[in-house]
């Protein structure tokens, strides 16, 4: 009987050593082992040259890569370039390359579509099929690094957990990619250039909090009012706006890290006078910076954007209140890439 091998990659560096004992190898191995894969970013034991023959045909023998494989990759007229990712069991995810003046930004997925069903999101009329093993995310990383280096001829510079899926309903295996992505023998990246986006989950911003993440935290919040915030989100329903508000200012108080509050402005939904106040009295118990984003139509709903000329009033009166305001112009939205328009759609 064929043995079913394991993938090499769910292991962490104690999974690793444990696996080497079992082998009856040395535990510098693990080491070696774990720079392959995530230093390197290896994706098959061939190319670990620091290790014998006999002892990677031993590795094949019990253990497998599953890497992620570039499907479809498009570019929007403003230079955003959207790729679909096939994952070992033909789920796709998309993740997106976004470069501006000084960054190359890529964005990613956590999970195969999202359970959270926000109203305004293209991915949240996918089914919820699973979560993204840490490897999966990780790859997204490395091929889009290779898009940028490929594309622009620059490396990526910041990353966004902002694609499909709620990264804090994935909370292990996001944490073990982050990991994975920042830690010296990883790939070593700057903890400062990750952000992660949440549709709001209290208790697990408060656990983001306890175990004193180093990236950054970004809240979807797109309505100052729990009654607006239901319409669109009903994971509101179960993490009120002063839960949240709470959870974040507990969070400031832990990492000392400011918060990004994102807000989606819907043509005579939340772009208002009153919104202005709402927002107001949501953001100033909370250090933070507050980005007011254009958006993208889908088909799914009937939401309309904002007039740029209504967006910039609502910055206007927000930093005159004296918060820290961006506007922020809408990027990919001709190839689908926009923010909330992820959906494996393919035409
Ligand atoms: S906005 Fe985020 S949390 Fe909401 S449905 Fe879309 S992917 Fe899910």
């Amino acid at each position: 009987m064929e043995m079913v091998k394991k993938d090499i990659r769910q292991f962490s560096r104690v999974g690793l050593l444990e696996v080497m004992t079992e082998l009856g190898e040395k535990p510098y191995r693990a080491k070696q082992i774990y720079e392959w894969i995530w230093s390197k970013s290896a994706t098959s034991f061939d190319e670990m040259t620091n290790i014998s023959k006999s002892f990677r045909s031993q590795l094949k023998a019990h253990f497998e890569f599953l890497p992620i494989r570039k499907d479809i990759q498009q570019t929007s007229h403003d230079g955003t370039v959207k790729a679909s990712f096939r994952l070992f069991d033909e789920n796709l995810i998309e993740g997106v390359l976004i470069p501006s003046d000084h960054r190359m930004t890529a964005c990613i997925s956590s999970q195969v579509g999202c359970s959270l069903s926000c109203a305004f999101c293209a991915t949240g009329y996918l089914e919820r099929k699973r979560n993204l093993t840490p490897a999966e995310i990780y790859d997204q990383v490395i091929q889009i690094n290779l898009m940028a280096l490929d594309i622009y001829k620059l490396p990526l510079t910041n990353i966004v957990l902002m694609g499909m899926g709620e990264p804090l309903l994935n909370y292990p295996n996001v944490m073990q990619a982050i990991d994975h992505l920042i830690s010296p023998e990883g790939l070593g990246m700057s903890s400062r250039r990750i952000t992660l986006s949440t549709a709001g989950i209290a208790k697990m911003i408060r656990k983001l909090a306890d175990d004193e993440v180093r990236f950054n935290l970004a809240l979807s919040l797109h309505a100052a009012t729990d009654q607006k915030r239901n319409q669109i989100m009903p994971i509101n329903a179960s993490n009120s706006l002063q839960s949240l508000s709470d959870a974040l200012q507990y969070f400031y108080q832990k990492t000392n890290s400011k918060i990004t509050l994102e807000y989606i402005a819907f043509k005579n939904f939340n772009d208002g006078p009153e919104d202005v106040e709402d927002l107001y009295h949501f953001a100033k118990k909370i250090p933070c910076l507050i980005n007011i984003i254009e958006y993208n139509p889908i088909d799914q709903a009937t939401f309309q954007k904002s007039s740029f000329e209504t967006l910039e009033k609502f910055r206007a009166s927000l930093e005159k209140k004296g918060l820290n305001v961006r506007l922020r112009r809408s990027r990919g939205k001709d190839i689908d890439a926009a923010c909330g328009q992820l959906a494996n759609k393919r035409d």
